[in-house]
């Protein structure tokens, strides 16, 4: 299929891509023959990014690989997943399930494809669960001459080659490591003051754990713990538990939210918030998130406390979760277990944009690394400091696209050099 990419919106509908053509090939040979016959190229997923990272810009070629014929290889002896690249969670979750086999863990939301979601380093939340990245063993991109170059864990470029940014090559399939079936039990408890917080036994006190504000108020709304039925029962002496189900934006249906209360279910359909089925979050919206060092999290939302009346005019919701450490060189979470600060903003930009400075410089001093596909506004030059490996990075990049076709205006700023 081919239009023009002006006609083609993320799904915030924030961007319109500027590329000139938009290609959903339906065999893996139209695509080789499409990146091998186009001078600049980027790669769409299911288009959950709030910025311009995916637009190749004007004269570029944008590709969607949601047309190539749907992979699911579960290898149930060895606890792999080969899945191709432009599926999307939810589906792969229910044919992993399907054979007795799970993720470690999801992002809040199973809409979002699997290349496009590690691209980012899309996270969910546990201080023991890394990024989405962490579950890939192995990554097959086709490069700028439609070969097809296969990297796997013992490769040296493997830390650089999953949280790429799109800018390696057009990743077809992943091969993820998985786990025997697990269930989850969620329960929300409500009104966890932030005064006297202790953040670390709070993010522990199950497997994943997000807490919620709209920073109307000191604390927190609601906080949301997802506990595996084969590890130890939740004590929560924080907080009261909620009375009903809950949407983390006030106002919205509970009915689009994963179940509550308790009731144990399997892993894909308690660790999202969102279910499948239903538009995630509020479906009218901007996001921006920040990960920091761990151990400034009570620092950090003290810090946001003291900004909290410039923040209430254009927050539906704010989420606070944590991400282990990960070795990929563009991971916001490289090197440091983290506490990721996310905001669901109004989908106002020019009202919300000077309230993204504000957080920003409220956070300066403890060296966020925004979310790739959110929106932000730190320049270039300070987020290439706070990556130690993004030189090694430009390197492979080099290396493995001589003439930068995967690149674009957003990844060149990044990278410099
Ligand atoms: C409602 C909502 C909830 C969200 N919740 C979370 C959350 O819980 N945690 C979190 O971390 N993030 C979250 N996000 C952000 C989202 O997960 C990321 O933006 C993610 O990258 C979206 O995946 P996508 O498939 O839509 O990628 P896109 O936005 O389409 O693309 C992202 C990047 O991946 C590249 N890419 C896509 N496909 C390929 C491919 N086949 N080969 C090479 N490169 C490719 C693109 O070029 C681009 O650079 C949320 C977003 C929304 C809208």
């Amino acid at each position: 299929m081919t239009k023009s990419a002006r006609t083609v919106t993320n799904w915030a509908r924030n961007i319109t891509y500027t590329a000139a053509e938009f290609h959903r090939p339906d065999t893996l040979d139209a695509l080789r023959a499409l990146v091998a016959g186009s001078a600049r190229v980027r790669m769409l997923g299911s288009g959950h990014s709030f910025n311009t990272l995916a637009d190749p810009g004007p004269g570029g070629v944008l590709l969607s690989l949601a047309g190539l014929p749907p992979v699911t290889d579960v290898d149930t002896a060895a606890r792999t997943v080969r899945v191709s690249g432009g599926v999307r969670y939810a589906e792969l979750a229910r044919a992993v399930h399907a054979r007795g086999l799970a993720l470690p863990n999801m992002a809040s939301l199973p809409h979002i494809s699997v290349a496009g979601s590690v691209a980012t380093g899309t996270h969910g939340s546990g201080v023991a669960n890394g990024p989405l990245a962490a579950a890939v063993r192995e990554v097959e991109l086709v490069t700028a001459d439609g070969t097809t170059v296969t990297i796997g864990r013992d490769d040296p470029r493997f830390d650089g080659a999953v949280t790429s940014l799109g800018a390696l090559g057009a990743v077809t399939a992943l091969t993820l490591g998985l786990e025997p079936a697990y269930e989850v039990e969620q329960y929300v408890f409500t009104e966890l003051p932030l005064a006297g917080l202790d953040f670390p036994a709070v993010a522990a006190s199950a497997y994943s754990v997000s807490l919620f504000t709209d920073w109307r108020e000191p604390g927190f709304r609601q906080v949301w713990v997802k506990r595996r039925t084969d590890q130890a029962e939740v004590d929560f002496p924080w907080a009261a538990p909620a009375t009903r189900a809950m949407h983390p934006v006030p106002g919205m249906p509970a009915e689009n939210c994963t179940g509550q209360s308790g009731v144990p279910g399997p892993w894909h359909e308690r660790l999202p918030h969102f279910r499948a089925e239903f538009t995630p979050s509020s479906g009218d919206e901007l996001q921006s998130e920040y990960l920091l060092p761990r151990e400034a999290a009570v620092d950090a939302l003290h810090a946001l406390d003291a900004v909290r009346p410039a923040l209430a005019g254009v927050l539906q919701t704010c989420e606070v979760r944590t991400v282990a450490a990960d070795r990929q060189w563009l991971s916001p979470a490289h090197a440091r277990d983290s506490v990721a600060l996310h905001f669901t903003w109004t989908a106002d930009t020019a009202a919300v944009l000077p309230v993204v400075g504000r957080v920003e410089d409220a956070l300066d001093a403890f060296g966020p690394r925004p979310h790739w596909g959110k929106v932000f506004r730190t320049p270039a030059p300070v987020l290439r400091r706070r990556y130690p490996r993004l030189d090694d990075f430009r390197k492979l990049a080099e290396t493995l696209d001589l003439t930068g076709k995967f690149s674009n205006a957003f990844v060149r700023e990044i990278l410099g050099g």
